[in-house]
């Protein structure tokens, strides 16, 4: 399939879980691009994986720089960006999600930069590189609509998620970009291992896949499928929303 064929891409985030499965549909559809990470092993892998189709560049998110970086060097190599997934987020190293008794500002900060104010500077750095009528698809969360202990702080950041493709679609409306967001459910990737005691991380997966209505956790090529629907033209009237991939999660649980 040739859905994206030569479509130049980045993904933040795409050496692991969910943004690895979304560069390797974005591959099978004929893309490429760059994926970007911090840590420069599992960057290495991905780009080899992915066979040569994209470039790996080093890069925190939450460091504005860095954003410039990715991007003026993702330009110089494949000229004007067709798509851009900004999927880098979830769990932040170091500090643990907590309640309202917990929560130390520098934690409600750590998880807001990470999930918030990186998306809208990630877009903000990209738009001066590319192309009118491109695609921004933003990863959410079934987080941003159903409540879990302890995760207030990141699910109103996935919430803001949302709003943000609305009112980033309206600023761009001039240039014909169209700005979405894709909602996972649960997802089996890494993140697991970030959040949880390693012996019990099958056990929470478990658990996972059996309030999920289908009756398995998604995969992060779940995931990719729906990115490249809304990267490729087949999606050219869907603007400003949120499509959901979560196995029924927030509909029928
Ligand atoms: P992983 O932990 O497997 O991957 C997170 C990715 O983000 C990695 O590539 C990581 O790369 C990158 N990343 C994290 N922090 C930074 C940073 N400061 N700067 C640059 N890159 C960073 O998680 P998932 O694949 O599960 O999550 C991907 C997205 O999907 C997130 O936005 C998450 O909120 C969302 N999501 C996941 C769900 C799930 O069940 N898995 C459910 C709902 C939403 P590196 O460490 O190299 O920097």
């Amino acid at each position: 399939m040739n859905r994206l064929k030569n479509k130049v891409t980045v993904i933040t985030g795409g050496n692991s879980g969910i943004g690895y499965g979304i560069a390797e549909s974005f591959k099978n559809e004929g893309a490429v691009g760059t994926v970007t990470g911090r840590n420069l092993d599992t960057l290495n892998q991905a780009t080899q994986l992915l066979g040569g189709n994209f470039l790996g560049i080093k890069g925190d998110v939450t460091s504005i720089a860095d954003l410039a970086n990715i991007f003026r060097k993702t330009n110089e190599k494949y000229g004007k960006i067709d798509a851009l997934v900004v999927n880098a987020g979830g769990a932040v190293d170091g500090h643990a999600m907590g309640t309202i008794d917990t929560v130390t500002e520098e934690n409600y900060d750590a998880w807001m930069n990470l999930n918030l104010k990186s998306v809208y500077f990630t877009v903000q750095k990209a738009l001066p590189y590319m192309n009118d009528g491109a695609s921004i698809i933003l990863i959410g969360s079934t987080a941003a609509h159903l409540a879990s202990p302890g995760m207030a702080i990141y699910g109103a950041a996935k919430a803001a998620v949302i709003y943000l493709a609305k009112g980033l679609s309206l600023d761009l409306l001039s240039r014909k970009i169209r700005v979405n967001v894709v909602s996972p459910g649960s997802i089996d990737t890494p993140v697991f291992g970030k959040l949880v005691p390693a012996e019990e991380i099958e056990q929470v997966k478990k658990y996972w896949a059996d309030i999920t209505p289908v009756g398995r956790q998604g995969s992060p090529a779940d995931i990719g499928s729906a990115v490249v629907f809304l990267a490729s033209e087949d999606s050219a009237f869907i603007v400003g929303t949120e499509i959901l991939s979560d196995g029924g999660f927030t509909s029928m649980s």
